[in-house]
């Protein structure tokens, strides 16, 4: 008896935990005749993970239902419930609802992960762009800058880098923002509020009082907030930021109108991070993955980056030739690339800027 109420909380947790790993929105229990069948849902698209006996997945169901506060003796009627569970040192808020049908009873499992930390992995399918950005985890101290049109995912990369930075080394990480664009437990957020004279300025005199580890200023854009994140990354502090321009140059353009001195760029800058937002296909499957291809778990969409970093990023702020050719590689070479190994589409290389549909990713 007590076996089979272990394997039934075994087999439980299990589902989760596969639910969970391949970023799963939904666990759907479609009880069959003769059968009762378990989908995943991902990025918004149904596969199936498994094909239970009647006896089990009612088992699972009650043992979910009990779990989540439902009444496990009502199988005539509609519930719903929620838990929470802690899955790879992730707390993930788990709404439960059950629905009769003929086949017996149906539960939908809809996963809300408490602390929507992507990893860096995530941020892109390109194994390049990966590990170029955990390259920068290495840095203690300069300036790290995002930068990219708005929605192409900048503030998303922020915070990724950030929480991967927290994880890595336990940092004390204080951020200036305004307003504050996630909130998240990791860090000592402050928000801007220029009505009550709580300026960029006075944030970071007050951050440095605050013993931080790094700084995040939300976004450069005036002199004011240039000056903050420059004089921040002179006091030895790794500083993370962004700015709305559409290259890694045209960022180091932006920040001299802005009245930053070459040299203090020269004296600061450790990444100048561009990125975009583009849509994507399978190479093998094009726009549907076939149910045994190994990337049918892809995203819809995925950012491409530039990162001037090292030599290249000397060479650019050394040189003072412009329209020179640069030695590193732009995003226009990452997407040509991208599309000659078929995960980008051909027709989004003509210049179509897939980032301005997709807001709320940045
Ligand atoms: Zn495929």
């Amino acid at each position: 008896m007590n076996n089979v109420t272990n394997d039934v909380e075994e087999r439980s947790r299990a589902l989760l935990e596969d639910a969970h790993s391949v970023g799963a929105s939904d666990i759907h229990f479609i009880p069959r005749e003769d059968d009762t069948l378990i989908e995943l849902r991902v990025h918004g698209y149904l596969y199936q993970l498994a094909i239970l006996s009647r006896d089990l997945a009612q088992r699972i169901i009650n043992h979910f239902k009990f779990l989540s506060g439902m009444d496990i003796g009502e199988k005539r009627l509609p519930q719903s419930g929620a838990m929470l569970a802690l899955m790879n040192q992730d707390s993930v808020s788990l709404r439960m609802s059950t629905l009769p049908t003929p086949n017996r009873e149906s539960l939908v499992i809809r996963l809300l992960p408490q602390r929507h930390d992507f990893s860096i992995a995530d941020l892109s399918v390109f194994d390049e762009a990966t590990e170029r950005l955990s390259a920068l985890l290495n840095y203690d101290n300069g300036l790290i800058l995002i930068s990219g049109p708005t929605g192409s995912g900048k503030t998303t990369t922020l915070y990724t880098l950030l929480s991967a930075l927290q994880r890595r080394y336990n940092a004390r990480i204080i951020t200036l923002e305004d307003p504050i664009e996630k909130k998240n437990d990791a860090f000592v957020q402050m928000e801007v509020k220029e009505k009550a004279n709580f300026t960029y300025a006075e944030g970071f005199k007050a951050i440095l009082r605050h013993d931080p580890d790094i700084i995040m200023i939300g976004e450069i854009r005036d002199a004011e907030t240039a000056k903050v994140a420059i004089r921040a990354s002179l006091t030895g502090h790794l500083v993370l930021s962004t700015v709305h321009a559409s290259s890694a140059a045209g960022t180091i353009q932006r920040l001299m109108e802005l009245g930053i001195s070459r040299f203090d760029l020269k004296e600061t800058l450790a990444s100048v991070i561009a990125e975009r937002l583009v849509s994507i296909q399978c190479p093998t499957c094009g726009s549907v993955c076939r149910p045994d291809c190994e990337n049918r778990h892809h995203p819809k969409r995925t950012a491409v980056f530039e990162i001037l970093a090292g030599m290249p990023l000397h060479n650019i702020l050394s040189s003072r030739i412009p329209g020179v050719r640069p030695d590193y590689k732009t995003i226009e070479d990452y997407l040509r690339e991208g599309i000659a190994k078929g995960w980008i589409p051909k027709a989004s290389s003509k210049g179509r800027d897939e980032s301005r549909d997709s807001k709320k990713l940045d």
